[in-house]
């Protein structure tokens, strides 16, 4: 049972570096993603990284020459690396680490008008996103494979979108009428529940690895149905403006599509939308794992949540009725059920039709796509502009398309020599892992040979994989319109799903497209991936010191290795099976070394839910202790192996490290609600390591100074 439990909290996520979206838009990024709206949120965060891109190419007016252009770029280049690299002498490194390296940057860098935050991360993600742009222009204009011209047909068909509103909303018209017909809850659960359909599902059901049988795919329900994403959006005073703007655009959108009373019906899908989030978990609590996963089925559903048709929402989705689900959060999932049937019918087909404009709208219509792109831009990511519609009609195919167009990226990427210096590096920070554990005073012995283990049977993944994705794209475009090819590939994403289900994952299935630009540690399979958009600079270069990259991609994976023997990986062994291998001794050791990073903290950085718990989460401290380590081991790895006893090259290693984070925002950007604000993952953790102090003659004159016993040992 106990076992059961773990494998049931641990299966809740794995750890992304930074968490992804919430790192550019605010709490919408799950790695596992595939819930419908998590797949939206993404699909806008392409449009704007697109835009920066397109921003970057167009510096060079037209017709200018290329003596000229060049001449105008190496300046603006020369004066950008200039600020990008360039140290604020005025502040000293012991009282502001992040300042120092970052100042300069902070000061003359701009957000693009189209972002909403600009970080290492968002400009590596532009340079991908060139990439892609490059490949889905071949495809539209001189495919050079039957899988190419498909691709460039549902790109085609994107670009093609009529100006005429009605010319655009006629392929939608059908479902329209499908909603109008309703008649009943279940009904209404066999629109929002076909896969085919573009509409909102205010319980979102996907196929993933089981928790208590990771090696076998089975059915999740979660929250979801929220069109502002995030339930802070709705329930937070502070956030108020956003839901009138949100108000104001579903009735924009109802006007557009000529729907009937839009103002009314605004007022009531916020309604709807308001009492769901009420009922939705906050971010906070679906990281709580041990309240996270519930294995259940029809009949217990039912029992809590009363006449709610789950067998309607299996059959549509072809489901067998009697297979197991999980449920993600079992209690909202069952309020949500129970507020679905008390509400009004009209309210409910007034909120699918209006999601469906919405969700369809980049599909539809010029006018309709970019009043949405304005609404996403403006209120939800605070950015000033909308992509433009090339931008857009890239990113949407990108997201569509992307098993394939993942393949065709990583084909480009990644040579055998990059491969294998990134291997290194990893082999490099996994023995000075070992090292640390081998000596770790707060570990037990059986831990320690446990956790040996468990670092030497990491999995790596680099790049991308080995395989190309099997699913293909399995539909036709030709002669059809971009909504129709939208609900094709939907469906088609959803059958693929589905052949999975009760099969064991392939080796090769990584979750994560090559092109984005993430690394994670999947604690199931005790992996770490390193997707190819992350190994290139400033993350990793060939071309630049080592220092430099030990102190940026080394430092990332150290973060994740630490993963698999912290207070999570101890819940399972080198043999994936579900074991805690900790003793409570050790329980209480690392409790000990976690309360010192706490204690190191100011209060600005608590990031719990509740204010009044003056405590960071259990979830921003194991994070906070991921970057204590990653820094830790990479630094060890660097001075193993380059004898670098010259201090130099050991600041040269920290300003990479303090330089990895720097990250500027907009006001209302919502927060990352796990990991660190940029600032303080950068002075938080340095102000841990001893090489630092004696890297930087830090003093106990210095902000930043602590006292030996106050900082914690990585183990
Ligand atoms: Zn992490």
């Amino acid at each position: 049972m106990r076992i059961l439990r773990l494998a049931r909290r641990l299966w809740a996520g794995s750890h992304d570096i930074y968490a992804g979206f919430c790192d550019r838009h605010g709490g919408i990024f799950n790695r596992h993603g595939g819930d419908f709206d998590t797949r939206r949120a993404r699909r806008f965060l392409w449009l704007s990284l697109f835009a920066v891109s397109l921003a970057a190419c167009s510096q060079q007016p037209e017709g200018a020459s290329d003596d000229a252009g060049s001449g105008q770029e190496a300046d603006q280049q020369q004066s950008e690396e200039t600020n990008a690299q360039k140290i604020d002498e005025t502040i000293s490194p012991g009282d502001d680490f992040y300042a120092r390296v970052n100042g300069y940057w902070l000061e003359n860098t701009e957000i693009p008008a189209e972002f909403s935050v600009i970080s290492n991360f968002t400009l590596a993600q532009a340079r991908a996103d060139g990439i892609i742009a490059e490949i889905l222009d071949r495809a539209h204009t001189a495919p050079t494979s039957e899988t190419e011209k498909q691709i460039g047909q549902f790109y085609a068909s994107l670009l093609a979108l009529p100006e005429d509103n009605m010319a655009g909303l006629s392929p939608v018209q059908e479902d329209l009428e499908r909603i109008n017909a309703i008649a009943s809850i279940d009904d209404a659960v066999r629109f929002f529940s076909d896969p085919a359909q573009l509409t909102a599902m205010p319980i979102a059901m996907r196929i993933a690895p089981h928790p208590d049988a990771p090696e076998q795919y089975s059915v999740l329900l979660s929250q979801s149905g929220l069109g502002l994403f995030d339930r802070r959006n709705y329930l937070e005073a502070a956030r108020a403006e956003t839901l009138i703007a949100y108000q104001k655009y579903i009735g924009d959108m109802l006007t557009l599509a000529a729907m009937p009373e839009p103002d009314a019906a605004a007022l009531q899908i916020v309604d709807f939308e308001s009492r769901l989030a009420a009922r939705h978990w906050s971010d906070m609590r679906r990281r709580e794992r041990a309240l996270v996963l519930t294995q259940t089925d029809t009949e217990a559903l039912s029992a809590a949540a009363g006449p709610f048709p789950w067998s309607a929402l299996l059959e549509v989705r072809a489901i067998p009725a009697q297979t197991p689900l999980i449920a993600r959060e079992l209690e909202a999932i069952t309020g949500i059920a129970k507020y679905i049937q008390s509400t009004e019918l009209e309210t409910l087909k007034r909120y699918l039709s209006f999601h469906l404009i919405h969700r369809a709208a980049p599909y539809l219509s010029q006018e309709i796509a970019q009043r949405r792109a304005r609404f996403e831009a403006n209120v939800l990511f605070a950015a000033p502009q909308p992509a433009d519609p090339t931008a857009r009609a890239r990113a949407l195919t990108t997201d569509a398309l992307a098993p394939t167009l993942s393949d065709i990226f990583v084909g480009g990427q990644c040579t055998q020599e990059h491969r294998r210096a990134v291997y290194q590096l990893v082999e490099e920070i996994r023995q000075a892992a070992i090292g640390r554990i081998t000596n770790a005073q707060s570990l037990s012995e059986t831990a320690r040979v446990t956790a040996r283990e468990k670092l030497s049977a990491i999995d790596v993944k680099i790049c991308g994989p080995a395989e190309p994705a099997a699913a293909g794209l399995g539909f036709r475009t030709e002669d059809m319109t971009a909504y129709k090819n939208a609900k094709s590939v939907t469906a088609h994403k959803w059958q693929a799903a589905l052949s999975r289900l009760g099969t064991q994952p392939a080796p090769d299935d990584w979750h994560a497209p090559s092109y984005r630009v993430n690394a994670y540690y999947d604690p199931l399979r005790n992996r770490i991936v390193l997707p190819a958009a992350i190994l290139g600079a400033p993350f990793f270069d060939p071309a630049r010191s080592d220092a430099e990259n030990y102190g940026a991609l080394g430092a990332i994976i150290g973060h994740e290795m630490s993963h698999a023997i912290d207070d999570q990986g101890r819940l399972v062994d080198a043999a994936q099976s579900f074991r805690d291998w900790w003793t409570d001794e050790d329980a209480r050791m690392q409790g000990i070394l976690l309360e010192k990073i706490a204690d190191a903290m100011p209060l600005r950085h608590n990031t719990h839910d509740d204010p009044a718990q003056h405590q960071p989460a259990p979830e921003t401290l194991r994070e906070a202790f991921a970057d204590i380590r990653g820094l830790t081991l990479a630094h060890d790895a660097f001075i193993a192996t380059h004898a670098a006893e010259d201090t130099a090259d050991n600041a040269t290693f920290f300003n990479a490290y303090a330089r990895l984070w720097r990250r500027k925002s907009r006001p209302g950007t919502l927060s990352d609600p796990v990991h660190l604000p940029a600032d303080l993952r950068v002075n938080l953790t340095v102000r841990h390591i001893s090489a630092w102090y004696d890297t930087f003659d830090v003093t106990p004159a210095h902000d930043l100074y602590i006292t030996p016993e106050y900082r914690t040992v990585p183990w």
